[in-house]
Formats: structure tokens, C-alpha cells, sequence
């Protein structure tokens, strides 16, 4: 993606540890990479269709000057976060902060911390089947829309579908949606399970009855496999209940694992079903 750089912004601030550094203050250099699609810009000649540099370059100073952190690594976070919060056209920066003045007694040139942050693409599932089944849905929706590091692009329709695994239960309600996200996917874990606190979910059994169930589906094109947290969803190829709201809002989008598009998986699953059923009918 194209890049436009601001390289060693002098800022004098008040960040530190010492007291001579949050009371005196010292020098600052901060470099920026500001990731945005400038061919539009480029083609027309037209600074509304950009990031403009100068606007950039004065918010960075203010926000250092008006803030105190201890740590470069917060100063860095909070910046990154504050610029790509408040420039629409920003997806993603990488920020050095440079202190060359130190306090370490020693000879040395400068100490940095460089940090890369973006926007991510994710789709969450939704699903309930006890209670208020779309008053569950919804809370969960507005879960994600009120936190200030997600936007909610596009929300599924709710599909009314039978239980999957543990059978002998109500029906569910599920649907799906596309975020963009500044967290990460364990961050986005922990929201997800915030939002299904909210709903007053109790963790009985697996695959049983829940007020709200929020699953990570995808998070860009990322495959994880940690204790808590795996991503893809392992078993979006088995599930009608997501690839059906799936192939509504994203049918283009293609499987890390499985190279095949949300419409074609979709597909493959309703041939399957029909085919089951067919070998049902004939005994088979
Ligand atoms: P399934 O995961 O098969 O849909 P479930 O949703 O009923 O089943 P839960 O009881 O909600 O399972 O979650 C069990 C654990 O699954 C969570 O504590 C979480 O750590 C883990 N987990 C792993 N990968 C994911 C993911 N992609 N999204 C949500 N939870 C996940
Ligand atoms: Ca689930
Ligand atoms: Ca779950």
C-alpha cells in the first residue's frame, strides 16, 4: 500500500519516568509511515482525496504536548490509535518515537520504540436460542457497535435454525457480521465474551442452550491456533446457520484454509444436505 512519510517531527514534551522528564520536558523525534491509498489523489491532483500531511504532522505534536506517559510504548499506542481513529482515510501506520536526549548516562545516540498498527477485517457469528432470541442478537450487535475501537460495516439477517451438535433443544436465531477493528483478535476475544456476559449467558455445556453466543468467524486472512483462540472458526464449512447469513453479507470472501468463497462453501453444503436427504429417502 502507498505510503506518505513524515520523517523526525521535533516535538518538545513531557514524557517519562524522572521527574526532571515529566516536569522539565525533553526533545522528541517521531517518524510516521501513514498507510493510505493515495491513486486517487494522484490521479486527480486533489488534497481532499488524501491524508494531509501538515493536519497530521500538528495533531502529532499536539497530542505528545498535551499528553504525559511514562513509557514511550504508551505514547506510541495512544498516538497510533488517536490518528487512526480520527483520519478516515488512514488504514494503518507505523510510528517510531525517538528520545535522543535519554536519561541513561551513557553515550548514545537516541533510544525509539517503533510500533505497526491498522485497521482489521473480522466477522463475528451471532447466535441465541433461548429467551428474547432477537433481543439477544441485537444486544450483541449494539455490544460491538458502542466499543470506540470497532465500526460494524455490515449486520446479516437473523435465520431461524435448528441446533446443531445437542439437538434436543430450541431452535436457534443466528446471524453474522462484518467489523473493522483496531484489536487484536484475543482483544476481540475478550469483547466478544463481555458481550455474551451482558446477555447473561452461563456456560453449561458445550453446544447447549445460550442467551447469546458470539463467535470469531475471520480475522483478515489470519490462521491461529492458540489455547483460547481459533480463527478461522473450525467449522464454518459444516454450519448452515453461519454460511447461509455468511453468503449474504460476503459471499466473494474466500476461506484461508479451504480457498474456497463463502458462496461456494454455501453451495457444497446445501448439495451435501440435499444429497443426504435423497439417501435418506431411498434408505440408504
Ligand atoms: P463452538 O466454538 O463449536 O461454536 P461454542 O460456541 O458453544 O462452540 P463456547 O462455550 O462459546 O463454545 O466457547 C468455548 C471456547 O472456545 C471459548 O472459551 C474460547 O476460548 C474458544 N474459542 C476458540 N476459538 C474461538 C473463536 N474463533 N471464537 C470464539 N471462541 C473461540
Ligand atoms: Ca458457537
Ligand atoms: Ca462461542
Amino acid at each position: 500500500m502507498d505510503q506518505i512519510r513524515i520523517k523526525d517531527l521535533q516535538v518538545f514534551a513531557n514524557h517519562g519516568v524522572f521527574p526532571e522528564e515529566t516536569v522539565l520536558g525533553q526533545k522528541f523525534l517521531v517518524s510516521a509511515d501513514l498507510f493510505a491509498d493515495t491513486r486517487k489523489a494522484g490521479r486527480l491532483d486533489d488534497l481532499s482525496c488524501s491524508i494531509h500531511y501538515g493536519e497530521v504532522a500538528k495533531q502529532i505534536d499536539s497530542f505528545l504536548r498535551e499528553h504525559t506517559y511514562q513509557l514511550l510504548e504508551a505514547a506510541a499506542e495512544a498516538l497510533a490509535r488517536e490518528l487512526l481513529l480520527t483520519r478516515p482515510l488512514l488504514f494503518g501506520i507505523t510510528l517510531e518515537i525517538k528520545k535522543p536526549w535519554a536519561p541513561v548516562g551513557l553515550g548514545m545516540d537516541t533510544v525509539s520504540v517503533k510500533i505497526h498498527r491498522s485497521w482489521h477485517t473480522a466477522y463475528v457469528a451471532l447466535g441465541s436460542n433461548l429467551g428474547a432470541k432477537e433481543q439477544y442478537l441485537n444486544l450483541g450487535v449494539e455490544h460491538l457497535k458502542s466499543h470506540p475501537d470497532i465500526r460494524v460495516n455490515k449486520i446479516s439477517s437473523y435465520y431461524v435454525t435448528q441446533p446443531y451438535g445437542v439437538v434436543d433443544q430450541d431452535e436457534f436465531l443466528n446471524g453474522c457480521m462484518e467489523i473493522q477493528t483496531l484489536l487484536t483478535p484475543e482483544e476481540l476475544l475478550d469483547v466478544l465474551q463481555e458481550g455474551e456476559q451482558k446477555a447473561g449467558r452461563k456456560r453449561v455445556r458445550r453446544w447447549g442452550p445460550r442467551t447469546l453466543d458470539l463467535d470469531l468467524l475471520f480475522y483478515d486472512k489470519e490462521i491461529l491456533d492458540t489455547p483460547r483462540l481459533l480463527v478461522p472458526h473450525p467449522e464454518i464449512e459444516k454450519r448452515d446457520f453461519v454460511l447461509e447469513p455468511m453468503n449474504e453479507i460476503a459471499p466473494w470472501l474466500r476461506h484461508p484454509i479451504h480457498h474456497k468463497t463463502m458462496r461456494e462453501l454455501w453451495e457444497a453444503w446445501q448439495k451435501q444436505a440435499g444429497e443426504n436427504m435423497t439417501g435418506r429417502q431411498n434408505g440408504v
